[in-house]
């Protein structure tokens, strides 16, 4: 959760329970017990890539306590787990109790599960939501704890159980993927080195624009997108992939994209925090969404040269920063929605609600409802805040928020939980806007033209577009069209929209 009204705060201690490290290969035998270990005598571990789990507590044969680690170098934040069981008996039934969790609000109290895979079933799925439970300890300081129940139900040798707080996406998984496309030596995309992190991992940075795009002394329109700020969200990292699978394909959207906006992507802006299993923070415990006005080179390495390389584009004189929208996920809200800001400037800010407008028409899942704009003075250090400051009135930023859960797509009453193939379909609906907002807004910047995009060339679909985006659709729990409003002027928002 990046930067919502609702941000994490943490709570101020980790209690008596301070827990550091992860375990490693650590067998849970029975208080007393001295014999050989057996089946059945649990060996949890997350001593691995995004691994995070502080302590087990053996309550009974079948109940464990968890404890989270907490963010490197930051004790307020505990949240993100992901660890792994083995040695298990066949048919074992255990209840797990996550115990020391740093946030008490949570999704856990709409359904959400975590999600497991095992070493024969090796797709996430979730656990079923009857079988978890959230609620408020007396056991445990009053502390909100998430228990599951969980059947071991495939018990060959080496099934390995792997559970985890949301589908996990690390840095190496990052790494392989990029790897992969470089391979494919496509000539518009680019990777670069912004700089290398405390830790040595790679800050990444990629450009995606047609070949010509490189040289040529041209106005350009650059669209900046970053994410994994906060590196237990890894949802963002799907819809980053999906984004970044879209853009870089052979569809013809694609191509007209490549050919009028120069991409520039920073996929994992907080990689050891990533590497780490940190939720929140950095390796030193910063919470770099809250630095971007003066980060350090030394303490925020990655946010430093990230804003480095804007601050140059910025004064570029052949270069517009049309947009920058930051991706991150949010552990207290269904949907898909936006962050935006509050300008003095009616019009700039009026014009800020026409880009999360066009993703409620593409995206299903994307709700305007939660899509909020605001000024609040704790949000000054985040990305979206801090160049809506800088950047010219004719730019937008924005945070883009994905529910750690679930969504409502407007035609069932009942939430559908998020895959990992869902988080990416996010990526290629956002990509799918910019074409319909570069299509539809040509007053707002001078290229690259309507004409440019192959809808306006078909009349008919053009008009079958606009119809769309201008009409009536409306469904239930904030799921809009565009209401009221037509694309040319720019719609207007209502003041009820408005925070
Ligand atoms: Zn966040």
């Amino acid at each position: 959760m990046g930067d919502g009204k609702r941000a994490d705060s943490g709570s101020s201690d980790s209690g008596d329970d301070a827990v550091v490290g992860n375990v490693n290969k650590l067998l849970v035998l029975p208080p007393g017990y001295s014999g050989k270990p057996k089946k059945g005598h649990l060996i949890f571990d997350a001593c691995f890539e995004s691994g995070n789990l502080g302590r087990v507590d053996y309550i009974t044969e079948h109940e464990y306590d968890l404890f989270v680690r907490p963010d490197t170098c930051n004790p307020r934040f505990r949240v993100w787990f992901n660890f792994t069981v083995e040695n298990v008996r066949p048919d074992q039934r255990v209840i797990f109790n996550v115990v020391n969790f740093s946030k008490t609000k949570s999704l856990y109290r709409e359904g959400m599960s975590p999600v497991v895979k095992s070493t024969s079933r090796p797709k996430w799925q979730r656990i079923p939501s009857k079988t978890v439970y959230y609620y408020r300890c007396p056991d445990h300081r009053k502390n909100y704890v998430m228990s599951f129940l969980f059947c071991f139900d495939r018990a060959e040798e080496n099934e390995v159980y792997h559970f985890s707080y949301s589908y996990p996406y690390t840095y190496s998984r990052l790494q392989t993927y990029l790897e992969r496309i470089e391979k494919k030596q496509l000539n518009y995309f680019k990777r670069d080195l912004l700089t290398l992190t405390v830790q040595q991992r790679r800050l990444d940075l990629l450009t995606i624009t047609a070949h010509e795009n490189f040289n040529d002394s041209d106005r350009k329109n650059v669209v900046f997108v970053t994410s994994r700020v906060h590196p237990g969200e890894s949802p963002a990292s799907h819809i980053v992939q999906g984004f970044l699978d879209f853009i870089l394909s052979s569809h013809p959207v694609a191509r007209v994209l490549r050919e009028n906006i120069v991409f520039k992507v920073v996929p994992m802006l907080n990689p050891d925090g990533v590497y780490l299993g940190n939720y929140r923070c950095s390796l030193m415990g910063f919470d770099l969404n809250r630095h971007w006005q003066d980060p350090s080179p030394w303490a925020h390495p990655t946010l430093h040269a990230t804003k480095q390389y804007l601050m140059n584009l910025h004064s570029s004189p052949d270069i517009d920063i049309d947009f920058y929208i930051d991706i991150h996920a949010h552990s207290t809200l269904s949907n898909c929605f936006m962050y935006g800001n509050i300008y003095d400037d009616e019009d700039r800010f009026q014009r800020q609600a026409v880009f999360p407008r066009l993703m409620c028409s593409n995206a299903d899942d994307f709700s305007f409802a939660n899509t909020a704009f605001n000024r609040d003075v704790v949000k000054a250090g985040t990305g979206r805040r801090f160049l809506g400051g800088i950047l010219d009135e004719s730019s937008y930023c924005y945070t883009l928020e994905v529910s750690f859960y679930n969504y409502f797509n407007g035609l069932s009453p009942n939430p559908i939980p998020y895959t990992e193939e869902t988080y990416m379909r996010i990526g290629r609906n956002l990509a799918k806007t910019f074409t319909d907002y570069y299509k539809l807004t040509p007053q707002l910047v001078p290229k690259p033209t309507a004409s440019s995009f192959p809808y306006n060339r078909d009349k008919e679909k053009s008009k079958k577009k606009l119809s769309r985006v201008s009409g009536n659709s409306t469904s239930s729990n904030g799921h809009s069209g565009i209401r009221n409003t037509t694309i040319s002027p720019i719609p207007r928002l209502r003041q009820r929209d408005r925070p």
